[in-house]
């Protein structure tokens, strides 16, 4: 799934392509993706309409139209923009610009979530989101774990704890900080609490550099995959040696989900 690098990614590409264009029209190919309001009012409130900015919250994007409305899409397993794309109807969704091209939207899986909303801010979505990583200090972050007694990786993936981390790049942090992702939350020394807070955030931001991890179906607004794959040290290597000590590396199942780790390494 899209994490924050990933959508981070997106929302810079959209701006520098799409703001100031018009919507002239939008043909559904797929009305399952969009979950309000209907079909037809959606495509009714969106022809005409300027893009005025596009903003990002956790994992959710926030496309703020000339008529007031947002346009809020989360890409959920395997949601994907392409920009030029093609109309195709394999695409679920495609937005016809005033530039003569299409941005189209596509979602294999129909798992996607298209919501064409008057007031964003209302989201339930958006009202149990925690902080972002990049938005409290390493005390507040301290603070926010002491009392805390869940596995640290599901702590870190809960977005009403902090926003934007997901499964791959919770592992990666607690990898980075050679914590291991079963730890209780409060059993992290202070050095580690602030380790972890440093590595979390360094590990985002050098994927936004690299536009994000091609895993499953994400790909760039050109339809280009990420490049961050390469540095993954322990994500999807399970059976491969930690590129540190050598020992193979784990996978476990955490909270349900997936996790990878150096036995070694991470204590
Ligand atoms: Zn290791």
């Amino acid at each position: 799934m899209p994490e924050l690098p990933e959508v981070e990614t997106i929302k810079r590409e959209l701006a520098c392509a799409l703001v100031g264009k018009k919507i002239t029209e939008v043909v559904v190919h797929n009305p399952k993706v969009i979950r309000e309001p209907v079909a037809a009012k959606f495509k009714l409130g969106l022809a005409g309409a300027t893009i005025k900015g596009i903003l990002r919250r956790a994992k959710l994007l926030l496309v703020e139209l000339s008529n007031g409305k947002t346009l809020a899409i989360h890409l959920k397993m395997t949601g994907q923009l392409v920009y030029p794309g093609k109309g195709l109807p394999s695409a679920r969704v495609s937005f016809y610009l005033s530039d003569g091209k299409i941005l189209d939207f596509n979602d294999q899986r129909l798992f996607a979530e298209l919501r064409l909303i008057d007031d964003w801010h209302a989201l339930k979505f958006i009202q149990g989101l925690g902080p972002e990583p990049f938005d409290i200090t390493p005390g507040q972050f301290k603070e926010m774990l002491a009392s805390k007694k869940t596995k640290i990786k599901p702590l870190i993936m809960d977005q009403t704890f902090i926003s934007g981390v997901g499964n791959l790049y919770a592992a990666e942090a607690l990898f980075r900080a050679r914590i291991h992702p079963a730890r209780s939350a409060n059993s992290l020394t202070d050095k580690e609490k602030v380790l972890l807070f440093k590595e979390i955030k360094d590990t985002l931001t050098e994927a936004i550099k690299y536009k994000g991890s091609s895993v499953d179906q994400y790909v760039q607004l050109s339809g280009e995959p990420g490049s961050y794959v390469k540095f993954h040290k322990v994500y999807d290597r399970a059976g491969k040696p930690c590129l540190v000590c050598k020992t193979l590396i784990k996978r476990i199942s955490l909270g349900g989900r997936g996790t990878y780790f150096c036995p070694r390494c991470q204590k």
